[in-house]
């Protein structure tokens, strides 16, 4: 694995809650609140976590397609967390995105053609129109379409084939960084695979780095190298894919995992059940934001909040059930 790609150092977003005739703010909804942590070239590292824990807006502030409220992030050795317009444009074109539903990200009055090229024309890049094209139909194929399906429109393709020109139109302008968020969600099972083994491939041949956000922990296993669990806008653990998947520290890993079907029928797992709902971000609980359904909670835990420290091979765990042991801050 490369050298560090991205940067991201204690991020945050919150949003104003507006009430009352004049719009007054009387609070806020920490949808991330304070998360930290880096992708080095050509690493995959997978973001998983219940829906609402935060995970998409954090992928939107690396665009910057959400202006983060707090936090830094540097991206390929310099600083983007407050770039203007045209530098913004010039950064994106190394950070793309693909998105949840294929559908509704792809103009329907445009070909398919045409939604591939704009990103080439926005970026300028390529002298001619013909060269831009070539370029198209180069894509195509290496996303597993065929050259003449440049001149069909979005509804003429199934879910699969929609994301894959959604791949495409992310791979027009070079990027180095992808920001996959819950790519395969939207997708039949059988074709979810097809799509993670062609996001493999394609990082090998174009020695791409991934942020993959999914809720799905089983499809986050199958292409990170790490994996971050996110819970109410927090990074609760952090490390190693294999490490995470074997071996999980924090009890609501442990309960995620539970419920992920195992492949071997003769291994056995316990589903941990947990109680509750994940609380409002808009009044979260005091301490860990997990102890009012946490089976391994203790009386620390309602009032003080846990950092994030490193444990074992650079794996890091928020719970107070670790901070006794020899561990370093991050
Ligand atoms: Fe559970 Fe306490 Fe650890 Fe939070 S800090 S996960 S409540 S044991």
């Amino acid at each position: 694995m490369g050298t560090s790609l991205l940067e991201v150092d204690n991020i945050k977003k919150y949003f104003p809650i507006n009430e009352g005739k004049f719009g007054r703010k009387s609070g806020e909804v920490k949808a991330v609140d304070g998360v930290s942590f880096s992708i080095n070239e050509g690493e995959t590292l997978g973001l998983v976590g219940e829906s609402g824990c935060g995970k998409s807006t954090t992928g939107r502030m690396l665009m910057r397609l959400i202006e983060p409220t707090d936090g830094r992030i540097v991206f390929s050795g310099k600083d983007i967390t407050n770039l203007k317009t045209n530098e913004l444009r010039k950064m994106r074109k190394d950070i793309q995105m693909v998105f949840q539903d294929p559908f509704a990200s792809l103009n329907p009055r445009h070909t398919i053609g045409r939604i591939i090229e704009e990103p080439m024309i926005v970026h300028k890049l390529y002298g001619s129109k013909q060269e831009r094209q070539n370029k198209v139909q180069e894509l195509l194929e290496v996303v597993g379409l065929n050259s003449y399906h440049a001149k069909r429109y979005p509804h003429q393709f199934s879910g699969g084939q929609r994301q894959r020109v959604g791949i495409a139109r992310a791979l027009a302008v070079n990027p180095k960084l992808i920001i996959a968020d819950e790519p395969v969600s939207a997708l039949d099972v059988s074709v979810q695979s097809q799509v993670l083994n062609l996001l493999q491939d394609l990082q090998k041949k174009f020695s791409l780095t991934f942020l993959f956000i999914a809720h799905d922990l089983s499809v986050v296993r199958h292409i990170s190298d790490r994996v971050g669990v996110m819970y109410l806008g927090k990074l609760v653990e952090i490390g190693d894919s294999d490490q995470i998947y074997n071996h999980p520290k924090h009890p609501y890993t442990q309960a995620l995992l539970s419920a992920v079907p195992i492949p071997n029928p003769n291994t056995k797992s316990e589903r941990i059940i947990l109680s509750g709902d994940v609380p409002s971000p808009a009044n979260p609980p005091k301490g860990c934001a997990f102890h009012e359904r946490c089976p391994l909670a203790i009386d620390k835990c309602q009032s003080v909040l846990p950092e994030l420290i490193s444990l074992d091979n650079g794996r890091h765990v928020a719970c107070h059930l670790y901070q006794n042991k020899e561990e370093s801050r991050v």
